[in-house]
């Protein structure tokens, strides 16, 4: 099936999901550091180099793209029209590597938060209020 988009078009829709991704990042780290809570980012010494650590609680935290990491029944996570399969393939990939991540992280013993894209979107606001009861 012919995508949508044209080619060029294509890899402009996708650079823009990307750089998504990184804005609903900040968005929660710069919450949280308002908030008064200290984190490190993007931790290599941790599996799956968590967005978000938070060490005096042990809490990791993810802000997933909906469309990178499959999240289910979401608008936003629909597959491209073209090379369809190498998509599916990519994100399965992901998709394994997170919940492979997740649980290592669980059984050193920490506390592992997914944030979603399209719950951010919709009320970030919310959304974080919520944060801070779990994280303490
Ligand atoms: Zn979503």
């Amino acid at each position: 099936m012919a995508d949508v988009f044209t080619k060029e078009k294509r890899s402009e829709v996708m650079a823009r999901i990307r750089s998504k991704d990184t804005k609903i990042e900040v968005l929660v780290r710069k919450w949280l550091f308002s908030h008064g809570y200290r984190f490190r980012k993007n931790d290599k010494r941790y599996p799956g180099k968590p967005d978000i650590v938070l060490p005096k609680y042990k809490i990791a935290i993810f802000v997933h793209g909906c469309f990178w990491h499959g999240h289910e029944d979401c608008k936003l996570a629909t597959i491209p029209k073209t090379r369809t399969e190498f998509w599916v393939e990519k994100i399965n990939k992901n998709l394994e590597r997170d919940s492979a991540n997740i649980e290592s992280l669980r059984t050193m013993g920490w506390k592992v938060i997914i944030l979603w894209e399209c719950e951010l979107r919709k009320n970030p606001e919310l959304l974080l209020s919520n944060l801070v009861s779990q994280l303490h």
